[in-house]
């Protein structure tokens, strides 16, 4: 059949192949859909990774000047330089594994497969999970400290940070802002940087949903206040809600409705607040009433205070 160059597919039904010899991928399919399964998992990994690296790295930079309005405006429009960030460490071993991977699947693909070919393609495949891997290491060592981040917050602080920076663009796109935050919540334990992040996030989507909505009528309604042990924030918005469908969804990464979108902003919240033994839901969903939910364990200290 090999001589002749007869598909085993175009045989006729019934037809019996003696000495059939397998290809690479037929012996060792197992090993190299691990292999992709792991090139894959690695890949999402050092995306996820670097974004959060990324983000906190500017969130710093900024924080250092301690000058919170700019600091804040900046991680508005971060996205387009995290975009580029991601884009350098990882087209490179991308772009190599995608060229391998089809090389090696034409070799097999062939009448007579070439088995030697195949082999170096994959071998040159794994040494790119390889390097992948080793740019994981490294930014994991980056964030091997996280825990020293740690400090009481107040949510009412950072809420009303959010809030007043994000005035312009309210009044901007003619939405309504309706606060109420409570002074004096008992603090949470985390980290500043990313709770400014959460909530940040919660907020720019809410704004950017009511972009879908006419402007008479577009409101924000951002509550902060204690229900027993836990700080709850809410972040409601007029825009046109979210299909049962898509809540099942929207806190996976990469999931986005917006043609610019990255999906990256509701799945970093969930781990976020995950990492502070808190939690974020859709409380509400329907046309002209969404609700996001964020709900923290509090800490015994209260901040008594007023906010900023
Ligand atoms: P992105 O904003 O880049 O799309 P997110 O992870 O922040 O990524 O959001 C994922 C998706 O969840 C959005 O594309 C949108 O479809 C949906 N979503 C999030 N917040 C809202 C909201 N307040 N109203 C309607 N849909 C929302």
């Amino acid at each position: 059949m090999q001589r002749w160059g007869l598909p085993e597919n175009k045989l006729p039904a019934g037809t019996v192949v003696l000495f059939h010899t397998p290809t690479l991928f037929e012996q060792f399919r197992a090993e190299v859909l691990t292999a992709g399964g792991m090139i894959l998992f690695q890949t999402l990994l050092l995306f996820t990774l670097i974004v959060q690296f990324h983000q906190r790295r500017v969130a710093e930079q900024k924080g250092a000047r301690g000058d919170h309005r700019t600091g804040a405006a900046n991680r508005m429009t971060s996205m387009g330089e995290m975009t580029a960030t991601i884009a350098h460490e990882v087209n490179q071993p991308l772009a190599a594994i995608v060229a391998n991977a089809s090389a090696a699947q034409r070799w097999l693909d062939r009448a007579s497969p070439n088995i030697a070919e195949a082999r170096t393609e994959l071998s040159r495949i794994a040494v790119d999970g390889h390097r992948a891997a080793e740019v994981i290491s490294t930014v994991r060592s980056m964030f091997a400290d996280r825990s020293g981040d740690r400090s009481t917050v107040d949510l009412a602080e950072v809420t009303q940070n959010i809030l007043l920076l994000a005035a312009g663009e309210l009044t901007a796109v003619s939405v309504v802002l309706k606060s109420d935050i409570r002074i004096g919540l008992p603090a949470v334990l985390g980290d500043r940087v990313q709770l400014h992040q959460v909530v940040l996030n919660l907020v720019l989507n809410a704004i950017e949903a009511m972009h879908l909505v006419p402007g008479a009528g577009r409101v924000l309604a951002v509550a902060l206040a204690a229900q027993g042990q836990q700080i709850v924030l809410t972040v409601g918005d007029s825009g046109p809600g979210i299909s049962t469908e898509n809540q099942s969804r929207m806190f996976d990464t990469f999931f986005t409705t917006k043609p610019k979108g990255m999906g990256m902003g509701l799945s970093i919240c969930r781990t976020i607040m995950a990492a502070h033994g808190g939690e974020l839901t859709v409380a509400e969903s329907g046309p002209g009433d969404t609700l996001m939910r964020c709900a923290w364990p509090a800490k015994s200290a209260g901040f008594g205070g007023a906010v900023a």
